[in-house]
């Protein structure tokens, strides 16, 4: 089920398995779509890939609705303070923009988890088998669907798209990322379906997945090249590596600082920069 925008943000795609009384896996492709597919077919439960907003954005108006998803994810979509904890925006300046986008524009509303999913678990969904596949990096649970019996892996976040990556996230870190992607390419499914964008990359995606991933070494290129004098945590957001420096909503520079802290952390444990009177600047 095509989003909204071409699977552009706001929106996302969707799946819809008829088998076993409906499943939908995330929410936030099309309510006209979702709602048609309901009263035609049913609708047993929703699966939700992970918890950022574009893919819960219309879970809200199926309230009656069980939810699925893995049990490192579950407990943000339960809880606004966990979500906004794992946005890593409390306390933040950001705190308030995003408060206000999941009452105002991404209704939020907490859910129980009905069923918390573990890597390699089997769902059966009617007669349609779908493997739990536990993607880290991109949120610390994500969920990806293999259906073998298709050859179907549906690989959510990790969408290969032109931007590249996520994974700013406070419970996320680069290296699980990448790891994540290179075991989603060997499973070797014929078909891959992605939440954002292009929906279906057909055959095998080894290459693609390592050019999503060359994005990151280009990011961290460019920030190593900008902390060759010391910079403040202002100034690098400021600087717009990843967005432009023309990019200043707040949206922009919680995304900014959310990646660029990520290899900073990294950068920093390697022993390749340091934090000395409130700047970072490359040792080596
Ligand atoms: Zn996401």
């Amino acid at each position: 089920m095509e989003g909204g925008k071409g699977g552009r943000y706001p929106f996302s795609h969707s799946l819809y398995i008829r088998d076993g009384g409906g499943f939908l896996v995330d929410a936030g492709s099309d309510p006209a779509e979702i709602d048609r597919l309901r009263r035609e077919n049913g609708l047993k439960a929703v699966v939700m890939t992970h918890y950022h907003e574009d893919h819960f954005t219309y879970l809200s108006s199926l309230p009656d609705v069980s939810v699925w998803a893995s049990a490192g994810d579950a407990p943000a979509l339960e809880s606004l303070e966990t979500l906004l904890a794992w946005y890593a925006v409390l306390g933040t300046e950001w705190e308030a923009f995003y408060r206000n986008l999941f009452t105002e524009k991404f209704p939020f509303s907490p859910r129980k988890i009905a069923r918390r999913i573990s890597d390699g678990e089997t769902l059966r969904l009617g007669r349609t088998r779908a493997i739990a596949v536990l993607a880290p990096g991109h949120s610390p649970g994500h969920l990806c669907l293999h259906f073998p019996d298709e050859g179907i892996l549906f690989l959510g976040d990790y969408d290969l798209a032109e931007f590249g990556p996520w994974y700013g996230d406070a419970p996320c870190d680069i290296e699980s990322f990448r790891r994540s992607a290179r075991r989603l390419a060997s499973i070797g499914a014929a078909t891959h379906i992605v939440s954002h964008e292009g929906p279906v990359h057909n055959g095998p995606i080894a290459s693609m997945v390592e050019e999503y991933l060359s994005v990151i070494d280009r990011r961290e290129e460019a920030l190593r090249e900008f902390l060759r004098e010391p910079r403040t945590r202002g100034e690098i957001i400021a600087r717009g590596l990843i967005y432009g420096p023309k990019r200043d909503k707040p949206w922009a520079r919680y995304g900014e600082w959310a990646l660029l802290s990520k290899h900073l952390e990294a950068m920093i444990a390697r022993g390749e920069a340091s934090f000395i009177d409130g700047a970072y600047t490359l040792t080596r």
